[in-house]
């Protein structure tokens, strides 16, 4: 007998929906929440009358299980903005444009596509969820993005914007990630443009309420006493059909666990007897990049007014792309801005005030200087959050893709594994994280059945 069939580590979004498919197929649980409140990388709060979603935000076509979920609990959606002239501010140019292409020069276009291309035939090659089995993948493991940009004698043009995919998606730098690992991100996304597109792709709409308020419902739904918040887990004892899950309340014994938190964090839990030394690995060098953001809100979407989309990119920081996060109705102005990679890296560690001012002015730069007076100003910095890590996912460097990946998902003994990372589509992101909750779960099931 165990006080519980399943207990499951970590209350964001996978955690969240493996219980919940746990429970709906009989199975006893419990979740520990290290943090005091559900929902992890997604997070939401009310400022000067709008919500704003501090984590995950966007969802587009495709992403069919957190759609499907906050279907199920009634979040609705609405289209992201996108109406009106996206800007660029290079290389002290300030430029209006349409869609994804900013205007950076014919050089530099040609350059851009060419590159484009390129690295989008190379992930067509990478089978989804086995990288390792990609012809050459050692070779493309042992490369990093910036690497790989600069053998194919990329423009400083190209190597800037892919910059800027790359601190938007994983909160680093081209230098710091294995190309490998950006290659299957890419084949599993289906493309750079699903990932980047406003319209069809990852960034076409956002919750109504909040990204946070789908996992406030589904943690609900579980009953009380199910989700243990302020409950952080610190050490698993495991044999082959039980585990004793400690936290300061004491142990609680199980059939079978589910770690559901990211890679990187694993290791802050101690396995007894210890996990086989490729996953200790993983844990070691699968670390979260940085990306921080902030909110500005406004009175009214007011750049809407000079045919301005609120889409923009820069190359001076320390925000370096914003969105219109405007509610449905428009009675308030919502921008959000990222600060992320090595912009985060310096503008982290700045005072509130300081910060607040500079990203006020980045604001400025772009939408003019009505953008430095906002109703309301909110300020995340992930990488201050003790137990989340510090970006969207996870940005392993060069030679731990190949030779780690099989670990994200293999389970030791009746220790399985969830997270956005474990995911095989949408991975990163609130799509991957259901999916891997709901991955686990199956699996749990699955054993639980043959036992
Ligand atoms: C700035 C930012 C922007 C993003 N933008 C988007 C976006 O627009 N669209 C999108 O789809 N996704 C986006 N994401 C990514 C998305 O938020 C994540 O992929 C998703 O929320 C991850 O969910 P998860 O359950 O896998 O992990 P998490 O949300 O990290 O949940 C893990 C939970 O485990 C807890 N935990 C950790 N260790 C322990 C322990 N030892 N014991 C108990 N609990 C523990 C943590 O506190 C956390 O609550 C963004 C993320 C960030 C940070």
């Amino acid at each position: 007998m165990t006080d519980v069939d399943v207990v499951v580590v970590g209350a964001g979004l996978s955690g969240l929906t493996a219980a919940r498919n746990l429970q709906q197929r009989g199975l006893s649980v419990r979740v520990f929440e290290a943090t005091g409140r559900v929902g992890g990388r997604v997070k939401s709060a009310q400022v000067a009358g709008a919500v704003v979603d501090l984590g995950g935000t966007f969802v587009g076509p495709g992403q069919e299980r957190i759609i499907a979920l906050a279907d199920e609990v009634g979040v609705g959606r609405y289209p992201t903005h996108e109406a009106g002239d996206n800007l660029i501010l290079w290389r002290k140019d300030l430029k209006r444009y349409r869609g994804l292409i900013p205007p950076i020069g014919a050089p530099n276009l040609l350059d851009l596509a060419r590159v484009r291309a390129s690295l989008e035939r190379l992930s067509r090659k990478i089978p989804v969820g086995r990288p390792w089995d990609a012809p050459h993948a050692a070779d493309l493991d042992a490369q990093t993005l910036g690497s790989w940009l600069a053998a194919k004698h990329a423009s400083r043009g190209t190597h800037d914007l892919m910059a800027v995919v790359c601190k938007t998606s994983w909160g680093c730098e081209p230098s710091e990630i294995s190309l490998l690992y950006v290659l299957h991100y890419v084949a599993q996304a289906g493309g750079l443009d699903p990932l980047l597109e406003t319209r069809g792709g990852a960034v076409e709409q956002h919750f109504v309420e909040g990204s946070h308020e789908v996992a406030v419902r589904v943690a609900d739904a579980l009953g009380a006493g199910t989700v243990r918040l302020g409950s952080p887990v610190l050490r698993i004892d495991w044999a082959e059909n039980e585990v004793t899950v400690h936290t300061d309340d004491g142990p609680t014994t199980a059939r079978r666990v589910i770690v559901a938190v990211p890679p990187a964090l694993r290791r802050r839990i101690r396995f007894v007897p210890d996990l086989p030394a490729a996953h200790r690995r993983l844990s070691q060098r699968w670390s979260p990049g940085i990306l921080s953001k902030i909110y500005a809100v406004y009175d009214a979407p007011f750049w809407r007014a000079s045919g301005l989309s609120g889409m923009s990119i820069s190359d001076e920081g320390p925000i370096f792309i914003t969105f219109d996060a405007s509610p449905r109705d428009a009675s308030r102005g919502v921008i959000l801005g990222f600060i992320g990679g090595d912009y985060a890296r310096e503008w982290d560690p700045v005072d509130d005030a300081e910060r607040r001012i500079r990203a006020l002015s980045s604001l400025a730069d772009l939408f003019g200087k009505r953008a430095l007076d906002p109703l309301g100003y909110v300020d995340q910095r992930w990488g201050e959050e003790d137990w989340l890590g510090g970006g969207p996912t996870a940005a392993p460097g060069p030679g731990t893709s190949a030779s780690m990946h099989v670990q994200l998902t293999e389970p030791v003994g009746p220790i399985h594994w969830a997270g956005t990372e474990t995911a095989t589509r949408w991975a990163g992101h609130m799509d991957g994280a259901v999916a891997a909750g709901e991955r686990a779960a199956r699996e749990v099931a699955i054993a639980e059945a043959v036992r």
